[in-house]
């Protein structure tokens, strides 16, 4: 038996079918892991709010997942 697993964001446990071969792992969403890299920019967003999956809207969500995708082109670009 196989320990369950939580997301570190919403601490909800892990669906069996999100293991460690998942591209969200350890986190249970996209969503929950978009959280965690905005949590890691917090200086540059000025979040006041602390941002949750709960209060974070479909909109939010669009506009952020272009930030970390330009951010991870930025971070690829820079690994070099
Ligand atoms: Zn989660």
């Amino acid at each position: 038996m196989i320990s369950s697993q939580t997301c570190p964001i919403c601490k909800k446990e892990l669906s069996a079918n999100t293991t460690m071969l998942s591209p969200l792992f350890p986190f249970c969403s996209k969503r929950c892991k978009q959280v965690d890299l905005l949590r890691w920019d917090n200086e540059e967003y000025a979040v006041v709010d602390p941002i949750s999956p709960e209060n974070m809207t479909e909109e939010m969500a669009e506009q952020f997942e272009e930030e970390i995708q330009k951010k991870i082109d930025r971070m690829e670009e820079g690994s070099f």
